[in-house]
């Protein structure tokens, strides 16, 4: 994730898009509320709109990757025929 040039928000996250780099605030998944370290959501950039999984990196910043290298990253996509699926 860049380093984000945004300024900070009380009860906001700054993040920025892995893939292409636009800046956006995430407000606290209801996961992150309960102590446990990730939420999704989608880039804003109109030319991107990536599925994004998210975590909290320091303070109030955020760092994100594609939600389907996290699920690679963390064995829980299961290649099929068609393609991948999640489950
Ligand atoms: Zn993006």
């Amino acid at each position: 994730m860049p380093a984000t040039t945004l300024k900070p928000i009380e009860g906001r996250l700054r993040s920025a898009c892995s893939e292409c780099g636009a800046e956006f605030y995430v407000g606290l998944s209801i996961a992150m509320r309960c102590g446990i370290n990730t939420g999704h959501g989608t880039c804003p950039n109109p030319n991107c709109q990536t599925f994004l999984h998210i975590e909290i990196l320091e303070g109030d910043a955020a760092w994100t990757e594609p939600f389907r290298e996290y699920l690679k990253r963390t064995g829980r996509l299961i290649p099929v025929e068609d393609g991948d699926v999640a489950e």
